[in-house]
């Protein structure tokens, strides 16, 4: 026997996982560095306190108070007329994006998305028995629309998967191409999900329009959305979409029973009603990450422009010692994206000041 006896597929392949590292300077999973106030904490607290009281029943299978909660966050940032019935929640994007693909891939199906893209995404294609295809983008990161519109057309997948704006390069995609996208992917049998990943959308650069704003087009767009990033809740994990009801009502199929738990529900719904203070760091994340890329450029490095809460910087010819040597320092970065370039998060002005002190003696060192 081979024991354990793992699908095939799965034989030898290393669980992922970003290092988590006990280090003074942490700048490598794109979290808010600023945790929420004394304020939320205790709300937050005493919201759990009362479902606590209650844990010996299932929580609401329809975490009904949550959607209306997400909805009405949705219409004050951009998005309009989205109702509770249009939204679904899971343990962050990542479950969401799981769901999805258990319900709209599967075998025969195919999932695209375009290169860089994020890189769990093939990750829950597999795990949904879902062929992962995947264009290129352009040399600056860009979609060249043409031959993307070509690519939905000749392989129809189910799902076309867009972060926007992209992890790990941070660049948002045009309305026009999610448009564009959104009806190559209606004009076959059965048709695509159109998926727009906005775990970043609230980082965007004033003028950057976000896809909510298309969704009364398109039947087929879903907007995702997480509490991860922005909203500085990563440890909750809380994930949510946008899209037509259908869209939930389809998720309800595959979903586990109750798998949104009343804790996560309490603590959810409590930190909705400190969105503003708890989104509050975001204005100062966005002008620490326009000084961040150009302080980067200055050192002569190419830095693609960012709408995230990080910056892709490069091109290095060993971009594992420039990290290591980082490390050593005692600030951890990502090694992600295409060979040569490196990920930074953007931390306090603190942590970005160690960020660029230590860089600066590891390109000393190199040159
Ligand atoms: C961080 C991130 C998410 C958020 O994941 P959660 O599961 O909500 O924490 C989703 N998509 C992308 C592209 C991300 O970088």
């Amino acid at each position: 026997m081979t024991f354990p006896p793992l699908r095939e597929e799965l034989r030898g392949i290393e669980p992922y996982g970003a290092p988590q590292l006990d280090v003074p300077v942490q700048l490598n999973v794109n979290e808010n560095p600023y945790g929420p106030s004394p304020e939320a904490a205790a709300d937050i607290a005493r919201a759990v306190g009362r479902a606590a009281a209650s844990l010996n029943r299932y929580p609401d299978r329809e975490f009904t108070e949550l959607r209306e909660g997400l909805a009405a966050y949705l219409n004050s940032s951009g998005g309009h007329g989205i109702t509770p019935e249009m939204v679904w929640a899971a343990n962050g994007s990542n479950e969401v994006m799981l769901q999805l693909l258990q319900a709209f891939g599967g075998p025969g199906r195919c999932a695209l998305s375009f290169a860089p893209t994020y890189s769990m995404y093939p990750e829950y294609a597999r795990d949904a028995m879902t062929e992962w295809v995947v264009g290129r983008r352009e040399e600056d990161f860009s979609l060249d629309l043409d031959a993307a519109r070509k690519l939905v057309l000749e392989r129809r997948p189910t799902i076309v998967l867009l972060p926007s704006p992209n992890n790990p390069t941070g660049t948002a995609l045009p309305p026009e191409a999610v448009s564009a996208l959104c009806e190559a992917a209606a004009s076959y049998e059965p048709g695509g999900l159109v998926v727009v990943d906005e775990a970043y959308g609230e980082f965007r650069r004033a003028g950057t329009p976000s896809a909510l704003e298309l969704l009364p087009r398109h039947r087929n767009l879903v907007v995702t959305r997480t509490m991860s990033k922005a909203f500085a809740l990563a440890g909750a994990r809380l994930g949510y979409l946008a899209a037509d009801p259908a869209i939930g009502d389809a998720i309800r199929v595959v979903r586990l029973p109750y798998h949104l738990s009343a804790v996560t529900q309490a603590t959810a719904v409590a930190a909705l009603r400190h969105a503003p203070e708890l989104l509050g760091r975001v204005e100062d994340l966005r002008v620490e990450r326009d000084l961040t890329v150009a302080w980067l450029r200055d050192q002569g490095l190419e830095v693609p422009d960012s709408d995230s809460n990080f910056a892709l910087f490069g091109r290095f010819p060993d971009r594992h010692a420039v990290w290591q040597r980082l490390l050593d320092r005692g600030v951890l970065i990502r090694e992600t994206g295409p060979q040569g370039w490196l990920r930074v998060s953007i931390g306090t002005p603190e942590e970005m000041t160690a960020f660029r002190h230590a860089l600066t003696d590891v390109m000393k060192e190199q040159a």
